[in-house]
C-alpha cells in the first residue's frame, strides 16, 4: 500500500525550499535517559519497525491478518524476556523495556501488543508465578520466540469483574486438572503454542494459573474473533476448553489467588500506558509531516493557528505521558510500583491517547479516515488500549479505593 505522505511530499517540495523541522516526538529529549547500551537497542527497534514493518502494516491491517512474514527479522532483534532476568530472557531495565514498547507501538500498536502478550502477560506470569522448575523449561524457549505464549483470563460473561467472577473451573483429579469454561478476547490464543488459563480451583474456590499447550491438548479449541475494527493485526481468540486434562507440573506453583495474578497485570498495564504513548507518538508525526505538506489556501496547513493549535495540544499529552512513565520505570526497578501507580497511568495515558489520536486524525481532514494514511489504524487502536487489561473505569476505581480507603467497585 502506497504511503500517502510520501506522495504529497514529492508533489510540494518544490514550493518549499526551507528545510522544515522533522517530526519529533520525544520533546523533552527522555531518551537521553537511557544509556549507551539501552539507546542503541531502541534504534535497532526503531529500524526494524520503521524498515520491515511500517511499508507492509497497512495491509495486514485492512487484511485482519497477522504479519508472520516479519518473525524471523523480528527474532533477530533478540529482545525475547525484555524485563525478565535469567532463563535466558533479554533482561534490562523496565526503563527500557517501556522505551522498546513505545517504539513498536509508534509504528503498530497491534505489533506492540502481540509481544506485550507474549512477553508481558505469558512468560510474565511464569517468571512471577513459576516454580524454579517451570522457569527453566518454559522461559528459555519463550524468550527465543520459538514457542508463542498468550494469556486467558477474560470470558465471554465476566470481563472487569474476573477478580471474583471467573467460571471456568478446575477440578483436581490425582495428579491431573480437568479444566472447563471459556475464555474471550485472548490475544495471539489462535495461532500461538501455549496458553495461561486463570480458572477457579473447585475445591478451594481461588483462581490458579495453569499452561496449556494449545495444539497437543484435547478439548481446547480456538475461533478467531471476526471484525474487529481495531488492533486488527492482532488475532484475537474464543478459546473453548472441555474437559481439558492438565498435569500439576503445569499448574504455576506460585499462584495461589487472584492476588498472584494482579501482581502480573500490575506490571504489563504500565506497559500498556508506554504502548498507548507510542501510539500517540505515531499518530502525533504522521500528523505533524500533513501538516507540513497539505495545502490549503494556497499555504500548508501546519501555518494555521488552529492546526498549531492541535498539534501543541497532542505534543503535551505526549510529553506528559512520557514523564509520567518515566518516573514510575524508577519506582519499578526500585520494587516500589504498586497497583494504583499502574492503574493511574493505564488510565490516563490511554485516555490521553484517545485525544491525542482524534486531534491528529483531524489534522488529516477526508484522507484520516482512510487505511493508507496510518493516522486511521493509530485513532482506530487507541479505543483497544482504552478498554484492555482493565478498562479506564476499572483503573480509576483502583485508584480511587487507594485514596479514599473506599471500595467502590460494586
Ligand atoms: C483487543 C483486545 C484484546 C484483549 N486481549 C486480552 C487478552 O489477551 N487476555 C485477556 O484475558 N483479556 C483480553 N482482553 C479483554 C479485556 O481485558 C476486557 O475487554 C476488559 O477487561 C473489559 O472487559 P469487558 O470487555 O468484558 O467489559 P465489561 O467488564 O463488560 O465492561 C463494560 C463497561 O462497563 C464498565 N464497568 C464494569 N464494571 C463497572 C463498575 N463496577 N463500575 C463502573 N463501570 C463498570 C466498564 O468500565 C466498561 O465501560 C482484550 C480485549 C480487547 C478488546
Amino acid at each position: 500500500m502506497a504511503t500517502a505522505i510520501s506522495d504529497v511530499k514529492q508533489s510540494k517540495d518544490a514550493k518549499q525550499p526551507k528545510p522544515l523541522p522533522a517530526p519529533n516526538s520525544d520533546f523533552y529529549q527522555l531518551a537521553e535517559t537511557l544509556n549507551a547500551e539501552e539507546l542503541a537497542l531502541v534504534k535497532q527497534v526503531r529500524a526494524f519497525m520503521e524498515s520491515k514493518v511500517a511499508p507492509i502494516i497497512n495491509k495486514y491491517w485492512a487484511d485482519d491478518a497477522f504479519p508472520f512474514e516479519l518473525l524471523p527479522a523480528f527474532k533477530e532483534l533478540n529482545i525475547g524476556g525484555l524485563g525478565l532476568e535469567g532463563y535466558g530472557c533479554k533482561g534490562g531495565s523496565q526503563k527500557l523495556f517501556g522505551f522498546v514498547m513505545m517504539e513498536l507501538a509508534r509504528i503498530d500498536p497491534s505489533f506492540s501488543t502481540f509481544f506485550g502478550v507474549h512477553d508481558g502477560l505469558a512468560m510474565g506470569s511464569i517468571y512471577l508465578d513459576g516454580s524454579e522448575e517451570q522457569k527453566q523449561k518454559w522461559l528459555p524457549q519463550m524468550a527465543r520466540l520459538e514457542k508463542i505464549g498468550c494469556f486467558g483470563l477474560t470470558e465471554p460473561l465476566v470481563g472487569s469483574g474476573a477478580a471474583g467472577g471467573l467460571t471456568t473451573t478446575a477440578k483436581r483429579e490425582g495428579d491431573t486438572w480437568v479444566i472447563n469454561g471459556e475464555k474471550r478476547w485472548i490475544g495471539n490464543a489462535p495461532w500461538c503454542d501455549l496458553s495461561i488459563i486463570w480458572a477457579r480451583d473447585l475445591a478451594d474456590n481461588q483462581v490458579k494459573g495453569f499452561i496449556v499447550e494449545n495444539k497437543t491438548t484435547p478439548g481446547f479449541s480456538v475461533e478467531k474473533i471476526e471484525h474487529k475494527i481495531a488492533l486488527k493485526v492482532v488475532q484475537n481468540g474464543h478459546i473453548t476448553l472441555k474437559d481439558c486434562r492438565v498435569p500439576e507440573a503445569n499448574r504455576l506453583q506460585a499462584g495461589n489467588s487472584f492476588r498472584d495474578t494482579a501482581r502480573v497485570l500490575r506490571m504489563t498495564r504500565f506497559m500498556v500506558g508506554w504502548m498507548a504513548t507510542g501510539c500517540q507518538m505515531g499518530a502525533y508525526e504522521n500528523a505533524l509531516l500533513y501538516s507540513q505538506q497539505r495545502q490549503q489556501f494556497g499555504k500548508p496547513i501546519g501555518s494555521f493557528q488552529l492546526i498549531q493549535d492541535l498539534l501543541a495540544k497532542m505534543l503535551a499529552n505526549i510529553t506528559a505521558s512520557q514523564c509520567m512513565l518515566l518516573r514510575l520505570a524508577d519506582l519499578d526497578d526500585e520494587g516500589k510500583l504498586t497497583d494504583q501507580h499502574a492503574a493511574l497511568s493505564k488510565g490516563f495515558c490511554t485516555a490521553r491517547t484517545r485525544e491525542t489520536v482524534a486531534w491528529a486524525r483531524e489534522v488529516f481532514g477526508g484522507n484520516g479516515i482512510v487505511a493508507d494514511y496510518n493516522v486511521a489504524r493509530f485513532f482506530a487502536d487507541s479505543e483497544a488500549l482504552y478498554s484492555y487489561e482493565g478498562t479506564y473505569q476499572m483503573q480509576n476505581l483502583i485508584v480511587g479505593k487507594a485514596v479514599t480507603g473506599f471500595s467502590a467497585f460494586v
